[in-house]
């Protein structure tokens, strides 16, 4: 198969590699839709370099969907044909965690695209189980948003985002946005967006957001205390990734007894908890990954949000390119050409 293989860093081989083998339990999906995640820039950067060795030589994209291929004998509920989105988080299923729930804390953890082949080649394996079916009516594109707003999804459970919350996101990609739409769906009474990026904030407004914050001319703060009677909003999510900075600004701007998530990685950054911390008694929490939440994955809400209008899809996506240029995508979806991108997607 025809597949882009990691060889370095900030480095792809787009050629052809063997075809994969699937094993009992495994099924087999010719990929449709993939798209680039913050954290496989970061892999594709080496700026996380003990994950270099797992991904060397291999082919990321954990963002992925598409048509079933091959089914293994002993798979029961996946035939061919099937339209599927695949949840990339593979868990051992046993351990204290995945009885829990908690499978993206599995010690096991391992993932679709990341050491396990993904979406950035024509196909990709994954065990039956992790496999959704999608209605007729999501398209892949829409579909290829779920591994995000899963992500979403999983950082206002974790906050406890509810009717009538007043919460503020700093960070316009695809992860900020997607946390922005689950607040709404949630209940929210007020929900801003924090960013220099001009296309997120009209995709933020046409999403139902209901303020849209431009961090190249505005004092963030201050727009947060005039629409919250001075107090400041209930919770605060980080989703730029890359900065601390933007922990402690959360610590300033969320109201007393407020909460501050943590969903934006920032390797080798030491976060200060400076400032009010103490005597504002502010929770810092981090939102990792998503996993199941009451009887349901959050892979699994988010179909259903997907698939009842609370959520955008294919609508985050800004730029599509095919495999062949996925260099040129790396670079778009790092801003390296100045376009301003929400999601850019491999499309096959
Ligand atoms: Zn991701
Ligand atoms: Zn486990």
């Amino acid at each position: 198969m025809r597949a882009a293989v990691f060889v370095g860093p900030r480095t792809f081989e787009v050629k052809d590699i063997p075809d994969l083998e699937i094993g009992p339990g495994e099924v087999l999906v010719k990929n449709q839709v993939s798209g680039i995640c913050g954290s496989d820039i970061h892999l594709y950067s080496d700026t996380i370099p003990e994950f270099t060795p797992r991904i060397l030589g291999k082919v990321l994209g954990h963002e992925l969907c598409g048509e079933v291929v091959t089914v293994a004998p002993d798979v029961a509920n996946v035939s061919v044909g099937q339209r599927v989105a695949i949840e990339p988080l593979l868990k051992c299923g046993h351990c204290s965690f995945c009885s829990a729930g908690d499978y993206h804390l599995c010690p096991e953890l391992q993932h679709v695209g990341i050491g396990w082949s993904g979406g950035f080649g024509e196909y990709a394996k994954a065990p039956a189980k992790n496999v959704y079916s999608l209605p007729a009516h999501i398209s892949y594109e829409d579909a290829s948003l779920l591994d995000v707003l899963a992500v979403g999804i999983h950082a206002i459970n974790k906050l406890g985002v509810h009717t009538g919350s007043t919460v503020l996101i700093f960070g316009g990609g695809a992860i900020g946005l997607a946390t922005a739409q689950a607040a709404k769906w949630a209940g929210a009474s007020l929900v801003a967006i924090a960013t220099r990026s001009k296309l997120a904030r009209e995709f933020a407004l046409s999403a139902g957001i209901d303020l849209a914050i431009d961090t190249t001319r505005d004092d963030v703060g201050e727009r947060l205390r005039e629409v919250t009677d001075g107090l400041g909003p209930d919770i605060v999510f980080d989703a730029v990734g890359g900065k601390q900075r933007y922990v402690q600004q959360g610590i300033d701007i969320v109201r007393r007894g407020g909460k501050v998530g943590v969903l934006g990685g920032f390797p080798a950054q030491p976060v200060e908890l400076g400032g009010d911390f103490l005597i504002k008694e502010v929770d810092v929490v981090a939102c990792f990954s998503y996993a199941r939440w009451g009887a349901l994955s959050e892979f699994q809400i988010a179909l259903d949000g997907l698939a009842t209008g609370k959520f955008h899809g294919r609508q985050y996506i800004s730029q599509r390119f095919p495999l062949d240029e996925i260099a040129h995508a790396f670079e778009v979806a790092q801003h390296k050409d100045g376009q301003d991108a929400i999601k850019v997607s491999i499309v096959f």
